[in-house]
């Protein structure tokens, strides 16, 4: 089970937590060029960084020649200069210099799960923005429960390996693939099936919509892009991810149930087609048996109705305090909230 991370095993609304400008960069110069690139970008880092621009400076200036260059960053023309926010390796293909030592200002924020997105103009770096995202409360129950199902689940992403390491880390997924540009993601899963798995891909599809559709099982979260939800094979309705074991839960237990109707019926035909046509059989009680055939495969398929996803145990967080006072006052509402 291969895990996009940015709005998949985050939740993909993101908050600038830091931001710091090169000495000799104004900070609100900064601010109005990264934001006037960021604003014409749909990513949803791109939507945190202009808004805390925004905040801060007020309007923002127009951009120019706007290009996404997708996995990496972006870039525009600001004020006349060619301004490049995005990743490392983007602001170095772009000739921007990164002065030795800068990197420890920024590998720190990518040690704790972090984003460090990078900003430069005519050659030079000018300034660093942390972007934190926010790791879903399901999905580290999601890859318990899928490793019980005898799923083993990988993380794939554009960020860098730092950072994927650490959210892999904080949801228990042992495997990192990381630095991956969107077009190779596709080859990412093509690599895994060469090694004889099989694939599975939960996305948001900013950025996966090609691997979605590459792998044995695409999986969408529903609230993502129109090209997730075209590429998938399988559309989670809620972005909680214990709907993913539970899918695979429901999948398993229905073709548990296709095999049983099957063997019910070929084992019934194969025993009683015989004793008709040799004439040990009225027909009467054959008509009977063939109805009772079909009314027992229909009978096992609705038990399917009665599916409830397997859950251990487990503990029940309960987030703030104050809802911990809400549910002691009402102890029925705690009952209701549990999942
Ligand atoms: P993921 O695989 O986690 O969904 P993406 O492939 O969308 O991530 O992006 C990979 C990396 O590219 C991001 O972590 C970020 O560093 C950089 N990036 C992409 N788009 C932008 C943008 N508009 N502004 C800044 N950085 C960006
Ligand atoms: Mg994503």
């Amino acid at each position: 089970m291969v895990f996009d991370k940015t709005g998949t095993i985050t939740s993909g609304r993101m908050t600038v937590t830091e931001a710091m400008a090169v000495p000799g960069t104004e900070p609100a110069e900064l601010l109005r060029h990264v934001g006037a690139v960021e604003q014409a970008s749909e990513h949803p880092i791109a939507a945190a960084i202009s808004e805390a621009a925004t905040a801060r400076v007020g309007s923002l200036p127009a951009a120019e020649g706007f290009q996404v260059l997708p996995g990496l960053g972006a870039r525009a023309v600001v004020d006349g200069h060619q301004v490049v926010v995005g990743r490392e390796k983007l602001l170095r293909d772009q000739g921007i210099a990164i002065p030795p030592g800068s990197a420890s200002r920024w590998e720190s924020w990518e040690q704790d799960g972090q984003t460090a997105v990078l900003v430069g103009w005519d050659g030079q770096l000018r300034g660093a923005f942390a972007v934190a995202d926010t790791i879903k409360p399901s999905a580290r129950a999601a890859v318990t429960e899928l490793r019980r199902l005898g799923l083993r689940s990988v993380l794939l992403t554009g960020d860098n390996e730092v950072t994927a390491r650490a959210v892999a880390a904080a949801v228990g997924i042992d495997e990192a693939i990381a630095g991956v540009l969107p077009a190779d993601k596709a080859a990412a899963l093509k690599d895994l099936q060469a090694l004889g798995h099989r694939v599975a891909m939960v996305g948001d599809g900013m950025n996966d919509g090609p691997a979605l559709a590459a792998a044995d099982l695409g999986l969408a979260i529903g609230a993502g892009t129109d090209v997730a939800i075209s590429a998938a094979d399988l559309i989670l309705l809620r972005p909680d991810l214990t709907v993913v074991p539970d899918a695979i839960a429901l999948s398993r237990a229905a073709r548990r149930t296709i095999r049983r109707n099957l063997a019910w019926a070929f084992g019934y035909n194969v025993a009683a087609v015989p004793l008709a046509a040799a004439g040990f059989l009225n027909p009467l009680f054959a008509a009977a048996a063939m109805t009772l055939s079909s009314v027992l495969v229909v009978a096992n398929s609705l038990r399917l109705r009665r599916f409830r996803p397997a859950r251990d145990a487990a503990w029940t967080p309960i987030r703030t305090r104050r809802t911990l006072a809400g549910r002691y006052a009402n102890p029925q509402g705690a009952c209701s909230e549990r999942t």
